[in-house]
């Protein structure tokens, strides 16, 4: 139906006549000349009808926003007056000669040319317009493009693309399963993959040796910012490659992928052990544009009496960390401060002390601080010295569980970086390495990637002290944001038992729940190890887009609903009753069901 895209046309198709369909972007009548701005999935075109065209002109009056139109025309310079550099297309306009009316449309719930003021449950309840402004055209396709990207360079490294099941069993990644009934067999369920994790390893024991897997992946997490309950992963899985091996071929991918899509140079991705980054930065995800770190203070407060301080000072699990803003005296001010501690106590932060440094050679009088006071001359000077504060500089304190202190000033960390604008670079990807085996929770110890990581000792060393064990996990960090995480996996029957065994997970669960793990793995299950990236991340972060919700075509709302199809749904009776399951009164009495 067409000849060429509206975005296509240049000054290189003057006097050809083309074939254009689209939308109507804007309509104007200025003094019996219609102009039509026609929009299609590569731009915007200028089509001009005058009154010369009798039917054509007629029926260009009758067209309003978003009809859908079929326009033939010639395409011609525009008089240097009316070019409009702002328009790809500016130099040209196509003098329509004809004009079908493809479809009609209702004026839409709202412009979709521009749409700051537009709120998201509008936007995604008609997603299928939303779909249609350039932003949302400009982000699926560069994602397109992307995945594209992606896929041949997994091929060039002959990775395999191959599917894996959506109707399974449980895959521990940490989040609750989504259930699914089985009319076959009464009573069961299938639980939708939170990853393809236990298939890609059995693909390896499979002898396929390089997988990759552009996957979906459905977690039912408690809500937080910025997740979806169905996610998209770059997965990949690979036999007989060494943890360095794997990272440098993945590194490679997104690497390339920067460059050939937004010509960005990454560089080579620095490491760092968990510990440090948990150290520096109070997180396992730095964001390494900012230049602020944390500084351990803890050891000079055992013996200061003042409580908020002695106390985290003295216990194990304690932590006291200092942040130091270089010339804050003068950037922050009161009321930002007392901002900045409403903030930290969404982490459990009880408060946030600091030092406004005046003049650090009088300990006396040199230091305005509501906590001052409560410290000795030798703990204030030591406190400056360690941190390298000079006059002006602002003091930030943590002291808490070493957990709370590390996510609220680390968080701190970041929203000062934001908000005073502190960045030193664009991009700073990394690798996070030598994760914990195990975190200690009130119910015993959990995986902190998942019960399939490979411990960096012995299944010995790994029962007598699971709390010490690091584990070779690696994770890709890019701007503070997990671009992508894995692992080398267990290979042998033996060491998987023994961190379910940690885990608390008795013989015959795993026998329930993993068993044909453990059976594959007697029967020669190679060295194998992998990692999955998030895709829908990864594009958040190369379209600078604010939310996932913006990269993806039909994302749920925060609620994990699709406010479009209205979806979770009431089903009816019947199809219930075929599943063999009765709601209990109170879930029927919210969804009404017919029959
Ligand atoms: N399955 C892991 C995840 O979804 C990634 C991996 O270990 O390959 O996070």
């Amino acid at each position: 139906m067409r000849s060429e895209y509206c975005g296509a046309l240049n000054t290189a198709f003057i006097d050809q006549t083309v074939t254009l369909c689209g939308w109507v972007d804007r309509r104007r009548d200025h003094g019996g000349v219609i102009f039509i701005d026609l929009r299609d999935r590569d731009g915007i075109v200028q089509v001009v009808f005058d009154p010369d065209g009798k039917d054509n002109f007629a029926l260009a009056d009758k067209v309003r926003s978003e009809y859908v139109l079929q326009v033939t025309g010639k395409v011609r310079a525009r008089d240097a007056a009316t070019v409009n550099p702002n328009m790809a297309t500016g130099e040209i306009e196509v003098y329509g000669t004809e004009l079908e009316i493809l479809s009609v449309a209702e004026t839409p719930p709202f412009p979709l040319s521009e749409h700051s003021s537009v709120g998201e449950d509008v936007r995604l309840k008609y997603r299928y317009l939303d779909l249609r402004r350039q932003e949302m055209q400009h982000n699926l396709r560069f994602r397109s493009k992307v995945t594209n990207a992606i896929r041949n360079y997994l091929d060039q490294h002959e990775f395999l693309d191959i599917e894996t099941p959506i109707l399974t069993r449980a895959t521990p990644e940490g989040a609750r399963d989504y259930l699914v009934p089985s009319r076959t067999h009464d009573g069961k369920f299938f639980a939708l993959p939170q990853s393809p994790q236990l298939f890609k390893q059995l693909l390896m024991v499979s002898g396929f040796d390089r997988y990759y897997q552009i996957a979906k992946c459905f977690r039912d997490e408690d809500l937080r910012a910025d997740r979806q309950p169905e996610f998209t992963q770059i997965d990949i899985e690979t036999s007989f490659m060494s943890d360095e091996h794997i990272m440098s071929i993945t590194e490679g991918m997104i690497t390339d992928v920067f460059k050939s899509m937004k010509d960005i140079d990454l560089g080579e991705f620095p490491r760092m052990p968990y510990s440090e980054a948990m150290a520096k930065y109070g997180s396992d995800k730095p964001d390494l544009r900012i230049p602020l770190e944390l500084v351990d203070i803890k050891d000079l407060m055992t013996e200061v009496e003042f409580k908020v301080f002695s106390g985290p000072a003295n216990d194990p699990k304690g932590r006291i960390a200092a942040l130091k803003i270089e010339g804050g005296n003068a950037k922050l001010t009161r009321k930002q401060i007392d901002d900045y501690t409403k903030f930290v106590s969404i982490y459990g932060a009880k408060g946030l002390a600091y030092i406004k440094v005046n003049d650090k050679a009088d300990l006396e009088n040199g230091l305005q601080s509501p906590i001052v006071k409560f410290l000795p001359n030798d703990v204030r000077g030591a406190i400056l010295e360690r941190v390298g504060a000079e006059n002006g500089d602002l003091i930030f304190f943590g002291a808490d569980k070493a957990t709370v202190v590390s996510e609220s000033l680390g968080a701190l960390r970041c929203k000062l970086g934001e908000d005073l604008d502190l960045y030193t670079c664009e991009w700073a990807p990394l690798w996070v390495v030598d994760f914990p085996m195990f975190e200690e929770t009130d119910t015993g110890w959990t995986s902190l990637h998942h019960p399939f990581t490979a411990p960096a000792c012995t299944p010995e060393e790994l029962e007598a002290n699971p709390g010490e064990a690091l584990s070779i996990a690696y994770d890709m960090v890019l701007n503070g944001t997990e671009l992508g995480g894995g692992s080398v996996r267990i290979h042998d029957q033996a060491m998987q038992q023994t961190v379910f065994k940690v885990l608390g997970i008795g013989e015959e669960e795993q026998r329930e729940k993993f068993g044909f793990l453990l059976d594959a793995l007697q029967y020669g299950a190679p060295p194998h190890g992998g990692l999955a990236f998030g895709l829908d991340r990864l594009i958040m972060l190369m379209t600078d887009s604010d939310s996932i919700r913006d990269v993806i075509a039909f994302p749920k709302t925060q609620t994990a609903a699709c406010v479009m199809t209205d979806a979770p749904g009431a089903v009816d009776r019947k199809q219930l009753r075929e599943l063999n399951i009765k709601l209990t009164e109170k879930a029927a009495e919210k969804k009404p069901s017919s029959e």
